[in-house]
């Protein structure tokens, strides 16, 4: 599980999260939804060790272990931000290996050993036999798709997505959606995934967590936002969704 408790952070004199708590349990898929600057970015990148709340507030535990004050290389996240941050220089194998070729030299796998990994990785997000091209020559969502298998590849605690198929037209968008939510479950990951589009919240998420100016509004599951939102917030939020 992840759990995040009394997460508070300003940027000088702006509160971007009031006290914020979060419980993902262990193989759940949460989303994180509200409207552009809500906190939602902040929020996972404190979980992440990218960003700290501020000082004297906030625990981060993953699993029961607190990592409050692990550093974000060893707290075993793997991360995907909307525009893919794949090395254009680099072929797909290259960029999935990345994560393990820059890790300690005490733990670094060797070169078969990553071959072997790396081949496992394409073939789970359905990429195998394309292990020797470079990115420009995928297309946006089989990109997304090559972050992702890099992301997995330092075998993370936790997945952490923010707005992953926020760059994709909306067909793909669903497809890609729909692939995520099947291949969560088959390898049992624990994920929080950021996003504003209320319809992809509903459809993908064990439980939806409503955020709205740097506080938590509501916490359910999809039917229960839907069906009875705690607050006029939620219910005009949701209200878009046919
Ligand atoms: P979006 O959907 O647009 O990404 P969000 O809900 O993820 O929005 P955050 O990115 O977490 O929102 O930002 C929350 C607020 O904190 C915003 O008002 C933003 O401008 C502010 N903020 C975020 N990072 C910084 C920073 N490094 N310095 C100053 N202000 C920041």
């Amino acid at each position: 599980s992840i759990t995040a408790t009394n997460i508070k952070k300003t940027f000088g004199a702006y509160t971007a999260l009031e006290g914020v708590d979060l419980n993902v349990p262990a193989g759940k898929l949460v989303a994180l939804l509200g409207p552009s600057g809500s906190g939602k970015t902040t929020l996972l990148r404190i979980i992440a060790g990218l960003e700290f709340a501020d000082e004297g507030s906030g625990r981060i535990q993953f699993h029961g272990e607190d990592v409050t004050d692990v550093p974000a290389g060893e707290r075993k996240v793997g991360f995907v931000f909307q525009h893919y941050a794949l090395f254009r220089h680099m072929t797909v194998a290259e960029n999935v290996a990345f994560g393990l070729n820059v890790r300690k030299r005490k733990d670094r796998p060797s070169k078969d050993e990553i071959g072997d990994r790396v081949n496992k990785l394409l073939k789970l997000v359905q990429l195998d036999n394309l292990g020797k091209r470079f990115p420009t020559q995928l297309s946006g969502g089989q990109r997304q798709r090559v972050a992702l298998a890099r992301a997995l590849a330092v075998e993370p605690k936790v997945l952490l997505l923010d707005e992953p198929f926020g760059a994709l037209d909306a067909k793909v968008r669903k497809e890609l959606r729909r692939w995520l939510r099947h291949f969560h479950d088959e390898i049992n990951l624990t994920t929080v995934f950021v996003t504003h589009d209320q319809e992809e919240a509903l459809e993908i998420a064990d439980e939806v967590v409503v955020m709205n100016n740097a506080k938590v509004e509501q916490v359910g599951t999809p039917q229960e936002v839907y069906d009875q939102p705690a607050s006029p917030f939620v219910y005009n939020f949701l209200g878009n969704v046919n």
